[in-house]
């Protein structure tokens, strides 16, 4: 295989994109995009493509847009490389903020960026540091040195198979950039009858433990879902507890139960999940007083590799039952014991044990619509709708939607509904085929460089929506999602809806060969640059050399 000389290219197209602001979402993408198709294009390169450009992002806010290059080769046969543009904020710099994009400047101050440890780098010289540096600038300058490689080659005579660069904004927030790019994919392929053998992603990847030295491979990709959870307690003045009871405490119980708890990590293909955490949990009291908070949420980050929407409403479902039956025997006992002390004749008489209910969204609203009919609920909803802005946050949308449905109900506390909000990011199973052999036979013939392949990348990526399994139940998903719209039916302002068809259509085994660094998302994120600049597109390289001889 023929060694082709990548570093220079590489390191300069990656220090020009860093250099350039690009934090999701905001306009600044843009100019990350237009920066991209110029280097695509730079020297007379541009006019040696198939196809080039910009594609909007439809209905974008900020007027973003993907950026692509193909070259029709001499067979259908199709190669995607993906990559993202934008970055995360970069607040978490500090003092070093002002060059948080300047990578040269970033270099004079490592010291105050890394902390030496023992498995800290060796030779500080072969890191670039710098925001989007190793997440994932560098791996988008990859693909573009390689199309321009490719496009030089094409000019001598047609590959032997076509080649596509898709490079997306706003990867690190909602993935509206990857949504948009289904349908480029769609349509280039219908125009130049293509058939895509599967897309390679060049996002970061890092060490899976202190002094790894690995290079990881990924076929698939981890999923996520955010189940939400309304909890409803009982009204009652904060000196009479027991005739109410606090939301709060029901929420906290659940939280205990369900953050950072290893028994809801999921194992599957060598890959074990991150346990659920909360990302948000708050009572829905907007002022102070001395009622007992009836109602509070939460909502639970939770990573997936093949349990569905369904599956894992179901298993939330049980465990609210299990732990909403604990804590009431609890304050029933609490009831008694403190009746005993304050009103021992009281004790004699007491009440009830306490009893609560849990449900799921879909659920109590079919239960609503059996009481006030169908298109009583929908006019509910709307109005509860209207009553807010299109830029509300869609979190917050779905739990005013929720809490809406249960006023309406008239049922009373203890109680939980279980519902989504958006996002959703399917899981992706790793997918045999000929993408697969090629990449094993480029890892096999490098030895030196440890590559080694694992199921799942484990970052939440623009993969997700490139697979959608025929297998999953989706019903789960859309009928506990209030904002959910079908994008076959409406695009309603403040809804949320993902190209569930447009992606079945695609269905391409997806891989991440991408950048290594460490500290993405963080203040010490760099780049290994012997390893990313030079290595890296040389793989990808013969990994395409390897498809067009297959
Ligand atoms: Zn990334």
């Amino acid at each position: 295989m023929l060694k082709h000389d990548w570093f220079e290219d590489v390191k300069l197209f990656t220090e020009q994109l860093v250099r350039i602001r690009g934090i999701s979402p905001s306009a600044e993408e843009v100019e990350v995009a237009r920066k991209v198709l110029a280097l695509l294009g730079e020297g007379g390169v541009g006019a040696l493509y198939t196809a080039c450009g910009l594609d909007a992002v439809e209905g974008d806010s900020y007027g973003r847009c993907n950026v692509y290059a193909f070259l029709r080769g001499q067979s259908r046969k199709t190669l995607v490389l993906l990559g993202h543009i934008d970055t995360v904020p970069v607040s978490d710099y500090a003092s070093l903020e002002p060059w948080a994009f300047d990578p040269p400047e970033l270099a004079k101050r490592q010291d105050q960026l890394v902390a030496p440890g023992p498995d800290e780098v060796v030779n500080l010289d072969d890191w670039m540091f710098g925001r989007g540096a190793a997440d994932m600038k560098s791996g988008v300058a990859v693909n573009i040195a390689l199309m321009r490689h490719l496009a030089h080659e094409a000019s001598a005579s047609p590959l032997p198979l076509s080649v596509l660069m898709l490079a997306t904004p706003d990867e690190e927030n909602e993935s509206a950039g990857v949504m948009q790019g289904v349908r480029l994919l769609l349509q280039l392929r219908e125009r130049f009858d293509l058939d895509y053998v599967g897309v390679i992603n060049t996002d970061y990847t890092t060490a899976l433990y202190p002094g790894d030295p690995h290079r990881y491979v990924y076929g698939g990709t981890v999923g996520k879902l955010l189940p939400s959870f309304l909890c409803i307690g009982r009204e009652s003045h904060a000196g009479a507890p027991f005739h109410g009871l606090d939301a709060n405490l029901l929420a906290a119980e659940l939280i205990r139960d369900l953050s950072m708890n290893t028994a809801l990590c999921e194992s599957a293909g060598g890959e074990v999940t991150a346990p659920p955490v909360t990302l948000h949990f708050s009572d829905l009291k907007t002022h102070y007083d001395v009622q007992l908070p009836f109602a509070a949420y939460f909502y639970l980050n939770v990573l997936t590799l093949t349990t569905d929407p369904s599956q894992l409403l179901q298993e939330l479902r049980r465990r609210a039952e299990e732990i909403m039956a604990q804590m009431l025997q609890r304050i029933d006992d609490m009831h008694m014991s403190w009746l005993r002390a304050s009103a021992p004749a009281a004790a004699l008489h007491a009440g009830e044990a306490r009893s609560g209910v849990v449900m799921t969204y879909a659920e109590l609203y079919q239960e609503v619509a059996q009481r006030i009919g169908e298109r009583q609920v929908a006019a509910e909803l709307n109005e509860e709708w209207q009553r807010w802005p299109a830029e509300l946050d869609k979190r917050e949308r779905s739990l005013h939607l929720v809490h809406h449905l249960w006023q309406v109900s008239g049922k009373q506390g203890p109680a939980v509904v279980l519902y989504y909000s958006p996002p959703y990011y399917p899981s992706v199973p790793a997918i045999a085929g000929e993408l697969q052999q090629a990449i094993t036979s480029v890892m096999d013939a490098h030895p030196h460089l440890l590559l080694q392949q694992r199921e799942y990348f484990p970052l939440l990526s623009d993969l997700s929506y490139l697979y959608l399994d025929p297998a999953v139940d989706l019903e789960g998903l859309t009928a506990n999602m209030p904002v959910w719209s079908d994008p076959a039916i409406t695009s309603r302002p403040g809804s949320y809806s993902l190209p569930l068809r447009q992606i079945q259509q695609l269905n391409l085994p997806v891989f991440n060969l991408g950048s290594y660094g460490f500290g993405a998302h963080q203040r010490d994120e760099r780049v290994l640059m012997s390893y990313t600049f030079g290595e890296l597109p040389q793989l990808i390289y013969e990994v395409i050399a390897r498809l067009g001889a297959g």
